[in-house]
């Protein structure tokens, strides 16, 4: 179960509206004179609010906001470990860990910051190598969260012009939180890749790697298998 800390406004509030102004979820609405309400609906959790607020009327409490799961992706060649060594990471190839909103949960952002933080701890446990995060396309609060404090960043386009569109977008992004980005072009020889090269231009970057359209990807995919099994796109 994941909860996230939502506000719980208290009565030495003075109704001098400053958390309403500092809201940039729009998830506080105040009436003249009156006591500001809440919507839980688009709290992000962000704790502005009990910061700003100059009376401390403002408590944060814990709400459900989603499930996290925890899947182990064994290597086959690896060798078998007996019950009681389970879970020993030296037997594992990856551990995914994946989130689910509660139904009807507008801001999905802090879902994503929790199970980063549940995986973040667990890569820390098993003195993991790499952590990688897979995100929804766009720059929305989901794709902030996931981006924050990461070394690298993959941005994955196609060559249309919504995805040069788009890449402007999260390059944008990846700079302004100062993280590190290259650039993958997938199905790269479907379209016109002009446009999504004179986009990386103009953050000086580069196309790094190309990933042509095949048949083979999409039904390895399919089947769940990793795209570094087809040696021959991987060099
Ligand atoms: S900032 Fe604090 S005191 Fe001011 S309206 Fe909000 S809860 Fe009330
Ligand atoms: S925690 Fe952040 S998003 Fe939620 S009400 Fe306060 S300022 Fe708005």
């Amino acid at each position: 179960m994941l909860f996230c800390s939502i506000p719980a406004p208290e009565k030495r509030c003075q109704k001098c509206g400053t958390c309403v102004r500092t809201c940039k979820e729009n998830a506080i609405f105040q009436a003249p004179g009156k006591y500001p309400i809440f919507i839980s609906d688009f709290c992000s959790g962000c704790g502005a609010c009990w910061t700003v607020c100059p009376n401390k009327a403002i408590k944060p409490k814990g709400e459900e906001i989603g499930q996290v799961y925890l899947n182990e992706i064994r290597n086959p060649k690896s060798e078998i470990p007996n019950k009681s060594q389970i879970p020993n990471p030296k037997f594992q190839t990856f551990w995914l860990v994946t989130g689910i909103a509660k139904a009807g949960l507008e801001e999905t952002g802090p879902v994503v910051t929790k199970v980063k933080e549940f995986a973040l701890n667990l890569a820390k446990r098993f003195k993991a190598d790499y952590i990688l995060f897979d995100t929804a396309a766009g720059t929305h609060c989901p794709v902030i969260s996931a981006l924050m404090d990461c070394d690298l960043a993959y941005a994955v386009t196609e060559p249309t012009p919504m995805g040069a569109y788009d890449l402007n977008l999260i390059l944008n992004l990846c700079k302004k939180l100062k993280v590190k980005t290259k650039i993958i072009l997938n199905q790269a020889d479907l379209g016109d890749k002009r446009k999504v090269e004179k986009t990386a231009r103009s953050f000086k970057m580069k196309v790094e790697k190309e990933i042509p359209y095949s048949k083979e990807i999409v039904q390895a995919y399919s089947k769940g298998q990793l795209l570094s099994t087809l040696l021959k796109y991987t060099n």
